[in-house]
């Protein structure tokens, strides 16, 4: 006899080996448990009840994980759509594995006044809307930001004034190499919500990594600059790109950033190797040794109450992307160009991408070509690599140019295996058994399996137990 099963869940549950146990992670309701081969078995006998007939105990487990009433069901996590505002996209520093070709980017800045509008017409759309997060969030990215601050000064003022006439509550943060004087500082400190500060590793480290144009280091001035923001009520993030040098020294790093700049957050990044940085000799780091010297430093920094941040191994979710990509985010350049990611546009249309939205034109008119925003959000969802990924509602994608842009490799790349190594570890956290992740983690062989395994969904395991 059947029983019947109903699915009233739109997620894949899914089931990732971990040495003689599985780990199994049902977005739809959030849950993680974990089991021994013969629970998981009857768990998979859930997914075929005309053919099997599972056990009661298998049922109400299957059921647990995968239904949960809808006022109980986990909330979406997608991110609120943000203004990018890009008030230059030249540098004051000249970082070797800089990304986006800053220290070259000739020194064109943004007349606040092509600004104003696009901000008029957020503000102006949020306080129609009804109900939802009414803020207009607002993130300055650049090249160095403060570079440009009397652009960035006036856009702030502006834009405080619009949400305020539109009753909308207005957030600012802002992306920063720290290499600022003391009227930026006051400014950050002052005047943004949230201030994120590179700080790549010890002087040595950070001083090779972002030397000035005349190859000082900027360590020095960097320490200062955090030193200084750690005095206002804001919320400040320390943001290291992580090298296959640095790796190992990631858990000291959680211990001496958090003890000695008290952060709100560290955020590790593992480095995107370009040619800058490997004519410097760094590469990107191991994922394995990445994913290791993650969790280390996590709980090196939850012991000083300072969170460590990976964007794409965040648990929240369920999300559709953990990037800008997709989030209906628009980013303003200094020519006034609108497009949805801040890489230089040679860079997604070599990928096969059209990301450019539109403009903020000498009249001051704004168009923003929304089917396009709404086509790429809904093309975010076909990324084969990423369709049997227990991560795809979490990590959902990463990089969309860089990682899953389309026709990418089915296979996981070294990002996807630090994504997917430190998200079980996290979930394994949740759950009370942290000590098997690290177990997992240390064991080459178990944590290949885990992390190159190439379909996570139960129905696949079902074939097999
Ligand atoms: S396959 Fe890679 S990019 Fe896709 S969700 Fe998984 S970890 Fe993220
Ligand atoms: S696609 Fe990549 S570069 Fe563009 S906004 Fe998203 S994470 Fe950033």
């Amino acid at each position: 006899m059947s029983r019947r099963v109903p699915r009233a869940d739109p997620y894949e549950v899914f089931a990732l080996p971990l040495q003689d146990r599985w780990l199994v992670f049902a977005p739809g309701t959030w849950s993680a448990a974990l089991m021994n081969h013969s629970a998981l078995g009857a768990l998979a006998e859930c997914l075929e009840p005309d053919h099997r007939a599972p056990s009661l105990e298998a049922l109400e487990l299957f059921q647990a994980l995968t239904i949960a009433a809808p006022d109980a069901r986990h909330a979406r996590a997608d991110a609120s759509p943000k203004l990018v505002i890009m008030p230059t996209r030249a540098c004051n520093i000249a970082c070797v594995h800089c990304d986006f070709g800053a220290a070259d980017a000739p020194l064109t800045v943004l007349d606040p006044r092509v600004a104003y509008p696009l901000i008029d017409r957020v503000a102006a759309s949020l306080g129609r809307a009804r109900g939802g997060d009414r803020t207009l969030r607002v993130h300055f990215f650049g090249g160095e930001p403060v570079v440009a601050l009397r652009s960035l000064k006036a856009i702030v003022a502006h834009a405080r004034a619009a949400a305020r006439r539109h009753g909308v509550r207005a957030r600012f943060e802002l992306t920063t190499n720290g290499v600022c004087g003391e009227a930026a500082r006051r400014f950050l400190g002052e005047e943004i919500d949230t201030v994120v500060v590179s700080l790549d590793g010890d002087e040595a480290t950070h001083d090779a990594m972002r030397p000035r144009r005349d190859g000082r280091g900027t360590f020095a001035e960097v320490a200062e600059t955090i030193r200084v923001l750690r005095r206002y009520p804001i919320e400040l993030c320390l943001r290291t790109c992580v090298t296959d040098r640095s790796v190992e020294a990631m858990p000291m790093l959680a211990e001496r950033f958090s003890a000695e700049f008290s952060p709100d957050a560290i955020a590790f990044e593992p480095l995107a190797e370009t040619d800058g940085a490997r004519a410097a000799g760094l590469h990107a780091p191991d994922p394995y040794a990445f994913a290791r010297g993650f969790m280390a430093a996590e709980a090196i920094a939850a012991e000083h109450e300072v969170r460590v941040v990976s964007g794409p191994a965040e648990l929240v979710g369920p999300r559709a992307t953990s990037c800008p990509l997709g989030t209906g985010s628009l980013m303003l350049w200094p020519d006034g160009a609108i497009t949805a990611c801040y890489l230089d546009p040679g860079r997604w249309r070599s990928r096969g991408l059209e990301l450019s939205l539109g403009r903020v034109d000498a009249s001051g008119a704004v168009r923003v070509n929304s089917e396009r925003l709404a086509r790429i959000a809904s093309s975010l969802a076909d990324t084969p690599r990423c369709a049997r990924c227990f991560c795809r509602y979490t990590c959902a994608g990463g990089c969309h140019v860089e990682q899953t842009p389309p026709g990418c490799a089915p296979e996981y790349d070294d990002r996807c295996v630090a994504t997917r190594l430190i998200t079980a570890c996290r979930l394994m956290v949740t759950i009370g058994v942290g000590s098997e992740a690290a177990d997992m983690l240390f064991s080459a062989s178990a944590a290949e399996a885990l992390a190159l395994h190439a379909d996570d969904r139960l129905r696949s395991w079902a074939k097999v137990l």
